[in-house]
Formats: C-alpha cells, sequence, structure tokens
C-alpha cells in the first residue's frame, strides 16, 4: 500500500501565434538579430502607452472556449512587480483578479479510465525578454526581443495524481492550442512550456502538502521525469520525519534531477494592482458567439470521427489526432484509399521511419505525401503489389516521396497475375518436386503452402498468391 499520494497541477505557459506583441507593434518571429524587435513600449520607456492586441485577446478566448471555460465579457489587466534584467519596465502585464478565462476542464485518459481534470482560470499576460551568460566573459547580456510577446498561462487545478496523468493533461492541451492554431506548437523554442507543482499527502488525507515548483520542463518526457523525481525526493524527506520547503526548484535534464533555485514567492510578494495604462479587455456578446461558432473541430471530436471512420481501438486512434498536420495527414489518405490500411501504415512503417530518422511526427517535415500512402494502400489493395513488397519498398517511398505506382513499374517489382507466367512457374516447380506432388495426391494436402512458398520464392515475392493457390491447386490433383 502506498502510503503518500502524489497532487500535481501544472501552470502553461503559451506562445500565442500572431504576428506583433502583446502592447505594441513588434514582430514576434523567432530568432531575429538580439534587440531589433524592440521599441519604446515594449523596452518599458517612461511614459510609453501600451494598447492591446485584439488578435491575442481572440486567441485566449479560443482556448477557454475549448477548454470548457467561462469566458468573462469584461477582463483586466494588472502589474505583478519584480526585478530582473529581461523585464525593462520592472513589472510584468498579467491578469490577476479578473483573468480573461475561468473555471473550465479537459477530459484526459487516466489509468483507471476517464478523468476529468479542473481548469482554474487562463489568463493574458507578457513574455519577458531573455537574459544571456556568455561564459568566460565578465558582462551578462540582455535580448529584448521575446519582452512583450503574447502569453496565455493555463492554470490547471491541483487535480493531477501521477506522472503519467500530468502529461495525458499536457498532451490533450497541447493538441486543443496547436488544433485551434493559437500556437505553433515549437517546443524547443518555447512556445509550449510548463512549471508543475508537486506536493505528497498521506493517503486519505483531503488537506494538500506543501508543495514545489519544478521549472525548466522543456518536453512531455521531461516533465514525467522530473515529477517522478520530485515524488521520490519529497516521499524520502517525509519517510525521515523531514519536512517538504515550500520552493522552486529547476529540473536538469542531463542529470535527472531536480535543484533547489529560490523561495516559492507568494502572490503578496507581487504586489499586484490594475494596471492604470490600460482599459479592461471588453467583448461583446456576438462577438464572442461567433467565435463559439466558429470552433475549429477539436481532437475529441476528431478522435471520435477517426474511431468510427476506422473500427480502430482509441490508443490507435490517439497516435492519429497526436497533432493536426498528422490528423489531416491521415484524412486525406483515407478519403484516397481505405481509412484502415491508411491507420495502419501510419501506426507501423510510417511512424517507424520517422522516429528512426529522427524527423519529427509532422509531415511538413517528410517526402511522403498522403497521396503517395494512398496510392500504395490502393495498389496492394488491388493486388499489383503484394503486402510483403509494400513493407520492403516502404523506407525508400517514405524518403523519396516517390509515387509507390511508378516506383514499382521502374523497378519491375509488380505482382504477376498473368496466368501464363505463373502457369511456368507452378509446372517447374511441380517437376522439381516430384515426391511432395505424389503426397499431396496421395491426401496429404498440407503440403499446398509449401508449393506456394516455392513459387513465391521463384518469383521474388511477385507471384499474385491467390492465382498460385488456384493454380497449384488445379494442377496438383
Ligand atoms: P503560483 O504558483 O503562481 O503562486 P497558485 O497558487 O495559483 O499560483 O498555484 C499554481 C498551481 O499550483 C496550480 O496549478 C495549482 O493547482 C497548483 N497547486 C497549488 N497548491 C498545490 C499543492 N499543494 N500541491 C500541488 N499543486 C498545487
Ligand atoms: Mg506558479
Ligand atoms: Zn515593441
Amino acid at each position: 500500500m502506498p502510503r503518500y499520494e502524489a497532487v500535481i497541477g501544472l501552470e502553461v505557459h503559451v506562445q500565442l501565434a500572431v504576428a506583433s506583441k502583446l502592447f505594441c507593434s513588434c514582430s514576434t518571429t523567432f530568432g531575429c538579430p538580439p534587440n531589433t524587435n524592440v521599441c519604446e513600449v515594449c523596452l518599458g520607456m517612461p511614459g510609453a502607452l501600451p494598447t492591446v492586441n485584439g488578435g491575442a485577446v481572440r486567441c485566449a478566448a479560443l482556448v477557454g472556449l475549448a477548454t470548457n471555460c467561462a469566458v468573462n465579457l469584461r477582463s483586466v489587466f494588472a502589474r505583478k512587480n519584480y526585478f530582473y534584467p529581461d523585464l525593462p519596465a520592472g513589472y510584468q502585464i498579467s491578469q490577476y483578479e479578473l483573468p480573461i478565462c475561468e473555471r473550465g476542464f479537459l477530459r484526459i485518459q487516466a489509468e483507471g479510465g476517464g478523468k476529468t481534470v479542473g481548469i482554474t482560470r487562463i489568463h493574458l499576460e507578457n513574455d519577458a525578454g531573455k537574459n544571456i551568460h556568455v561564459q568566460h566573459e565578465k558582462v551578462s547580456h540582455v535580448d529584448l526581443n521575446r519582452a512583450g510577446t503574447p502569453l496565455i498561462e493555463i492554470v490547471s487545478e491541483p487535480d493531477l495524481r501521477s506522472s503519467a496523468e500530468a502529461a495525458a493533461y499536457l498532451k490533450a492541451l497541447y493538441a486543443i492550442v496547436t488544433y485551434l492554431e493559437v500556437c505553433d506548437g515549437n517546443m524547443e523554442e518555447g512556445s509550449f512550456r510548463c512549471d508543475a507543482n508537486v506536493s505528497l499527502r498521506r493517503v486519505g488525507s483531503a488537506e494538500l502538502g506543501t508543495r514545489a515548483e519544478l521549472k525548466n520542463l522543456n518536453s512531455f518526457r521531461n516533465v514525467q521525469r522530473a515529477i517522478e523525481y520530485e515524488i521520490v525526493r519529497q516521499r524520502d524527506i517525509l519517510d525521515d520525519g523531514g519536512v517538504v520547503k515550500q520552493e522552486t526548484r529547476l529540473y536538469d535534464a542531463a542529470a535527472n534531477v531536480t535543484q533547489a533555485m529560490r523561495d516559492k514567492e507568494e502572490a503578496h510578494d507581487y504586489r499586484y494592482f490594475p494596471d492604470p495604462d490600460l482599459l479592461p479587455i471588453e467583448i461583446a456578446e456576438g462577438e464572442l458567439a461567433a467565435w463559439r461558432a466558429g470552433l475549429p473541430e477539436l481532437p475529441g471530436e476528431r478522435l471520435a470521427r477517426f474511431k468510427a471512420m476506422t473500427g480502430l481501438p482509441e490508443a490507435d486512434i490517439e497516435v492519429l489526432t497526436q497533432n493536426v498536420r498528422l490528423a489531416d495527414f491521415f484524412e486525406k489518405a483515407a478519403t484516397l484509399s481505405g481509412a484502415r490500411q491508411s491507420a495502419g501504415y501510419i501506426i507501423g512503417p510510417l511512424l517507424r521511419e520517422c522516429r528512426a530518422r529522427n524527423l519529427p511526427v509532422d509531415p511538413a517535415f517528410w517526402a511522403m505525401k498522403p497521396e503517395a500512402l494512398a496510392n500504395l494502400v490502393n495498389i496492394v489493395e488491388k493486388g499489383l503489389i503484394s503486402a510483403k513488397i509494400a513493407n520492403d519498398i516502404f523506407a525508400e517511398l517514405f524518403s523519396s516521396g516517390c509515387m509507390p505506382e511508378a516506383y514499382i513499374a521502374e523497378r519491375g517489382l509488380g505482382q504477376i497475375s498473368d496466368a501464363g507466367v505463373l502457369e511456368e512457374a507452378v509446372d517447374a516447380v511441380i517437376a522439381a518436386n516430384p515426391a511432395e506432388a505424389e503426397a499431396f495426391r496421395n491426401g496429404k494436402t498440407k503440403l499446398l503452402s509449401f508449393f506456394v512458398g516455392q513459387v513465391m520464392r521463384a518469383t521474388r515475392g511477385k507471384a499474385n498468391p491467390a492465382l498460385v493457390n488456384e493454380l497449384l491447386d488445379g494442377k496438383l490433383r
């Protein structure tokens, strides 16, 4: 019996895919030369006034709608005061008492079946810049291109009970923001990042334990590993009769440990107050209704539809719907050929090739197009090539992007369905194995598969197996 139960709440920062910053018209393009996308507003010059990016407001509301939140028609920006060199104004503009969205939930698949995870709030805020410490240099640098970039922070209730649940929740959220196209989903560039709050409590206790907040979790895998490490660390402390300190800890992926970074701030440390330079965000009821009506198909809906289309188990469909571009790829191939067969090729050989080549699970990075996959399904179905040859040539089709039909024609890989040609091969095999032929005629009909195998070998796998069976059966009797 486990003595402790893990309690986890996630704070997810999503960088919004809009062209300009939250309070000025500077570009949000990633990777520009340092300090080129800046102006008096995002540099925090005294007297420069912010104006809200309406596109970012819409993105935040869409995420709220897609996560079952109440979207507030009126919400308020607040200053969160802290002092780091990457925050030129000396405060971050965020939302505190009245965020844009509240009280939502997401459904996830957990060990014991489905589970609802509460979403406390979603608020808009601007990102900070980036401090750069170059080794052996006596100075530090700061790049403020990112300062002012629009973010939403999605705060969950402490409803998660394991690292696996945390990962499932995070993946569900990732799918939603990428399906909505409000985020480019690039985790390496920090477009989708997460802090995990972790505490333990005795099983059966209703009170929350003291939490540590884990930072620097830049992949699903790291989130899971950091939480697992942290659970063990806290359990050891409690078992030794110690107390867990409320603090912020940094995850070191290379060493797979979390390390104390600083004491955790309390809300009052930030001296929040409404930003006097900004009016409240007002959303007209009609506008919100239009956004709701214009929501695209969301991951859950797509999952249900693909399930009905293919009859495949949910775990397989989850693979297909993990991101919107893969789901689109599958759907295109499925409409041009068979749904179930397309799904089979994607989940099996295609994603295997993708992993082997270290490519992202994103068709934008693949030479193979859905038309080519559909063509492969169709020529196997029509008997132009065998399933075995399809598998043998898959790696090359994937890396070259060739149309399978043209590829097999060029290489003479097409299945032999010409009865005349096959008859010759069948006759030769029977003539070469008189003892087996005799045994077959005396009732050892199991030998049919032996003959089929011989004919396949003689034709290097290209013989149409159904036709070979038929011919052999006729000739051996
Ligand atoms: P902040 O971290 O900014 O101070 P909150 O106090 O609102 O903000 O908490 C942030 C996150 O921490 C939320 O996701 C919440 O669910 C989670 N959380 C709060 N208390 C605990 C706890 N005792 N154990 C685990 N998670 C917690
Ligand atoms: Mg926090
Ligand atoms: Zn600017």
